[in-house]
């Protein structure tokens, strides 16, 4: 799984790439779609340091992302390694030449959706947020039975889903009154949910499972995804069918897509499944899965508010959470998706679950950090949040990281909530 594209000390030619902390070095190569003008169709990019390589304009690959990421593992692998060559810094002059007049500054374009997605799913992964959203939700009730045997989800909706740094409107819709009756109004409990998104590649026919040893074939890579949740609407409406209007007003997802095959030397043991857990069955085991099923990517989530953004403040971390600690891998995801013969199709996007580990310090929404919002946070500008206000931005980050390996950052996933 290990190749040239992931050694450790490969340079670029393209100086920025290979800043200490630079989220884009030459090994990752995270791929995303653009526009050079409003006029133009989105075009197929890979970032390397503080440019955009336009895949098109460099004879590496001639068609929209979407259409590459439905291509094989191994032709995307083909397409990664042409490229890494291309930017290597033993690129020959000529070469080096032709590929500079595909190099855009990344403030130069704007970053647009990845790909049309089909289907959403958002899973429930962290253990640790379930059981904390159970004890907050349903006060004395215990977890799931179902939690440790499968992994739990709610169909999801795509047509709102956006790309980082797009408004989302705070969304109206009915809460229970305490005075008995609904009130159809603006949240007042909105919260973010910080999570990993998964991008589907070439995907399975319908009634043909892929097999958790197939997984990884059919995972194109990942993105950072916000699922902003309206806590008051969903409390009313997901009693018996699950989140609905409270959750698909909006979902933010990060536009650079880092692919599962710079992601291998990332990879880690799954979580301790828990020695009282229920055997799982057959379909969702495999030995390869349990040794290296999960990705040591952190997320940090910050906010930003109005009030901090008119002093210049920089946005203050609310949480650094681990996708190591997920209950569930990737392949487990995709595994139990199709394993009811359900079809995959590619561009699908399967969200992780909110982040959040054990401590305090990890738990990667405000419901968790606010106890349900009875015990307001307060910010360092003097502000407390028990959700957000008006204004209020939400900035994640993530940064894949392995001993003796460069760090591959994700880039950013902001949204900034504006009224009703
Ligand atoms: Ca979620």
């Amino acid at each position: 799984m290990v190749n040239e594209t992931h050694d450790p000390a490969a340079r670029s030619w393209v100086a920025s790439a290979n800043q200490s902390g630079a989220d884009f070095p030459i090994q990752n190569l995270p791929l995303g779609a653009f526009r050079r003008t409003a006029a133009e169709q989105p075009r197929a990019g890979m970032a390397i340091g503080d440019r955009v390589l336009d895949l098109e304009s460099c004879g590496a690959w001639d068609g929209p992302l979407h259409a590459l990421m439905a291509s094989p593992a191994t032709q995307r692998a083909a397409l990664r390694l042409a490229v890494f060559r291309l930017l290597r810094d033993d690129a020959t002059p000529s070469t080096r030449a032709r590929v500079e007049q595909a190099l855009l500054p990344l403030d130069a374009v704007t970053m647009v959706m990845p790909a049309p997605i089909g289907d959403f799913t958002d899973f429930f992964g962290s253990i640790h947020h379930a059981s904390r959203a159970v004890e907050l939700m349903r006060p004395g009730a215990p977890l799931f039975e179902s939690y440790r045997s499968m992994p739990l989800a709610y169909h999801g909706r795509s047509s709102s889903i956006v790309v980082s740094g797009t408004d989302v409107r705070r969304p109206r819709g009915q809460r229970r009154r305490r005075e008995g009756g609904a009130a159809y109004e603006p949240t007042r409990r909105l919260d973010y949910e910080a999570e990993l998104g998964i991008f589907a590649g070439p995907g399975n026919d319908l009634g043909s499972p892929i097999a958790i040893g197939d997984a990884w074939a059919h995972v194109v890579g990942v993105c950072l995804l916000n699922d902003w949740s309206a806590r008051d609407i969903q409390a009313w409406e997901s009693d018996p069918l699950g989140p609905f209007l409270g959750k698909s007003f909006a979902t933010t997802v990060s536009p650079w897509v880092v692919t599962a095959e710079a992601l291998a030397p990332y990879r880690v043991a799954a979580a301790p499944r828990g020695d009282d857990a229920p055997p799982l069955p057959d379909y969702l085991c495999s030995a390869d899965d349990a040794a290296l099923g999960a990705m040591a990517i952190e997320v940090e989530v910050a906010i930003l508010t109005s009030a901090m953004r008119t002093a210049g403040d920089a946005p203050h971390r609310l949480s650094l959470s681990n996708a190591a600690t997920l209950y569930w891998t990737s392949a487990q995801l995709v595994t139990h998706q199709t394993s009811n013969g359900c079809n995959l199709r590619p561009g699908d996007l399967l969200g992780s679950g909110t982040l959040s580990g054990i401590d305090r310090t990890t738990w990667a929404c405000l419901l968790e950090l606010t106890r349900g919002g009875r015990e307001p946070i307060t910010l360092p500008s003097g502000e407390s949040r028990a959700f957000l206000e008006d204004g209020d931005e939400i900035v994640i980050r993530g940064r894949a990281s392995a001993p003796g390996a460069p760090g591959l950052g994700l880039g950013e996933c902001r949204g900034r909530v504006v009224a009703a």
